[in-house]
């Protein structure tokens, strides 16, 4: 079971949970991969799948079971694709948007449930332990507070397509992060419009849209760190979260750099990166 607790000051809060001291890959024992095919019976029984097949059979596209080493109560991982070592950038768009609607499956299950939280950690610089591609989706009770940034103003935009743009917004916490969300091109209606747009509510062709506009981030920012002798040190990797209420968006943050004891102590970020020349740097990229 997770344990919440708050520091003294009641403002801080941290999870502990015993059961993720050991996960796979860490008990030195053989590994062998639970998210490839033909391995399903090595994960609890799945929950949902795209694709064909019996449920823990092969034949699925994206599959969906339960983190056998849960952050939170309720703690689901949904594997990308069959593909061990493919991700986002490598998939047809196909595979880009089922990972969504799975998303929105998922959210719509859960979302009476606590605060959902969407999440993909890539590559072990970010904190993955299996290399397998998959997202995360963490159920916190509604009495934990979280301190989830709200949708920040659009400037410094890299990329529209249709109603989705990915910007590098002013308050950037780290260098390169991007941001998308969802406007129209009216800037009067483009408030009401952030305003009104839930996530659950995105139809067939704005997951289609929102599907090329992240594979397009996530293929910049790739670029972004082979072509930085300094960043290309480390392998290439980023978290991505979405926050699934009103005013939504999707925040990716790319893990080329530490963070260290300034920010550790102060609770204050450091980027040297200004967000007005990483959206110039992001929109030269093809
Ligand atoms: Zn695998």
């Amino acid at each position: 079971m997770p344990n919440y607790i708050s520091d003294s000051t009641k403002t801080h809060w941290m999870v502990s949970n015993p059961k993720r001291l050991v996960r796979t890959g860490m008990d030195g024992k053989p590994f062998r991969c639970p998210f490839c095919p033909g391995n399903e019976a090595d994960t609890p029984p799945e929950i949902y799948r795209i694709g064909g097949g019996e449920a823990n059979k092969p034949g699925w596209q994206i599959r969906v079971v339960p983190n056998l080493f849960p952050i939170t109560e309720i703690h689901e991982v949904i594997i990308h694709s069959p593909e061990h070592e493919k991700n986002i950038e490598d998939f047809s768009l196909d595979q880009v948007e089922n990972i969504i609607k799975t998303y929105i499956n998922r959210f719509n299950f859960l979302k009476d449930k606590g605060k959902v939280f969407i999440f993909h950690n890539c590559s072990l610089v970010s904190g993955a332990s299996l290399i397998h591609p998959h997202s995360q989706l963490s159920l916190v009770p509604n009495d934990i507070p979280t301190k989830t940034l709200a949708v920040q103003p659009v400037v410094n935009i890299v990329e529209q397509i249709e109603e989705f743009v990915s910007y590098c917004p002013e308050y950037s916490e780290w260098a390169y992060e991007l941001w998308i969300t969802k406007i129209t091109n009216d800037k009067l209606q483009m408030t009401n419009e952030l305003q009104i747009t839930n996530f659950k509510n995105i139809n067939e062709t704005q997951i289609k849209d929102l599907a090329k506009i992240l594979q397009s981030s996530i293929i910049k920012l790739k670029k972004i760190h082979t072509n930085n002798s300094h960043y290309a040190k480390k392998a290439f990797g980023y978290n991505f979260y979405i926050y699934p209420y009103d005013s939504w968006y999707l925040r990716i943050i790319p893990r080329f750099m530490e963070r260290a004891g300034f920010e550790l102590s102060t609770g204050i970020m450091v980027n040297s990166v200004e967000a007005r020349e990483a959206a110039k740097k992001l929109r030269e990229i093809k």
